[in-house]
């Protein structure tokens, strides 16, 4: 690897660690709970399995290539990655424009998850996942294989997805985008939560969120 090649690298490496810590102290995850990685050459970088955020330096990131083989050379621990790493694998080898992967077990997604209900289009906003619902996967067992194959059957073409009895998987092409829409999607299954303790919202029509979805190829800060 080239000098510049191991600099990026050390920059994920903390980039993943502050993410981590960023998406405790944001409330979207809880204790050990949740998993974040991001792409790196071929290989991927993923959080270390059962280690708080807050105990993970970067050398505690482990990098693993797409056959979940460990590719930390260089670096003096040898961590666990996390039990997730197979949804992690099979999501970039499945979604070319992942570029970083955040699972969390974020209240209102797992609320709706625990339900096994998906988060309808009650809002223009659940456009932002990329499709006109953000689906809920059946329940497998976590770190399983099964698990993940039911994660890429459910999630479509969308970036996001809710695991039931478990939590929520979304994706993004860079890592700092990760706890931005991690945010919007609990915003969304929160809004919705809520809304259900008074009756069942009316939902948006496919022409409606069609709409919403084109107009947002074009929503940006000039
Ligand atoms: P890891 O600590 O192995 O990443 O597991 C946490 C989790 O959320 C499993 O689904
Ligand atoms: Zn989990």
């Amino acid at each position: 690897m080239t000098e510049q090649g191991e600099r990026g690298e050390q920059e994920l490496r903390r980039g993943l660690v502050a993410t981590g810590v960023s998406m405790n102290q944001s409330g979207l995850n809880q204790g050990t709970s949740g998993n974040i990685s991001v792409r790196c050459g071929r290989d991927f970088l993923i959080t270390p399995s059962a280690l708080p955020y807050e105990q993970c330096g970067p050398a505690d990131m482990v990098r693993l290539d797409m056959a979940g083989a460990p590719q930390d050379r260089r670096q003096s621990s040898s961590r666990r990655p996390s039990s997730e790493w197979r949804l992690h694998r099979d999501l970039y080898q499945a979604r070319p424009e992942a570029g970083a992967i955040l699972h969390s077990h974020s209240i209102w997604c797992t609320v709706l998850a625990c339900l096994e209900k998906e988060i309808p289009p009650f809002h223009y906003m659940v456009a932002v996942a990329g499709g006109d619902s953000i689906p809920c996967a059946p329940y497998a067992l976590f770190g399983s294989q099964e698990l993940s194959d039911r994660l890429l059957a459910t999630i479509g073409q969308r970036r996001a997805c809710l695991l039931a009895h478990h939590g929520m998987v979304c994706y993004a092409a860079e890592l700092e985008q990760l706890i931005p829409l991690a945010t919007e999607v609990e915003t969304l299954a929160r809004m919705y939560g809520q809304a259900l303790q008074i009756a069942e919202p009316p939902r948006l029509s496919r022409m409606e969120m069609a709409a919403v979805l084109g107009r947002f190829a074009d929503y940006k800060a000039s």
